[in-house]
């Protein structure tokens, strides 16, 4: 069975980029960035899309966001603006059935997406 590779990224079996990593959160560049900075930031814990999760999943959100918070500092979009998206299935776009957020930023963003 083909294993989740954003399970294989977050236990270090897979290369990547890794911006920042701890006990509940990894994230790392995108491998086909669409913007000048693209990261990702994903929880260590498998889900497939934010649908799935759950009351005690509270602390999960908190950390992934305050990771984007640093990171948005630190790759300095912080400032100028930043696009934090979630995909949530096929229909969305969603081709890893892991929840991730993507971060954008370094140039303008058009709305709507398409
Ligand atoms: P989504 O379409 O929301 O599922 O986004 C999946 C994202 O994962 C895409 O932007 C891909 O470029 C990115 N991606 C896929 N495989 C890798 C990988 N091995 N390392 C980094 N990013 C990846």
């Amino acid at each position: 069975m083909e294993e989740c590779i954003f399970c294989r990224i977050a236990r270090g079996e897979m290369d990547a980029d890794i911006l920042y990593s701890d006990d509940k959160v990894v994230a790392f560049r995108d491998i086909n960035p669409q913007a000048p900075v693209h990261f990702l930031v994903v929880p260590r814990k498998h889900m497939v899309s934010a649908l799935d999760l759950a009351p005690d999943d509270s602390d999960i959100l908190y950390n992934i966001f305050d990771v984007i918070r640093s990171l948005s500092e630190t790759e300095g979009i912080a400032r100028s603006g930043m696009r934090i998206l979630t995909n949530v299935g096929e229909g969305a776009g969603q081709v890893v059935m892991h929840m991730h957020f993507h971060v954008l930023g370094g140039r303008n963003m058009l709305w709507p997406p398409g």
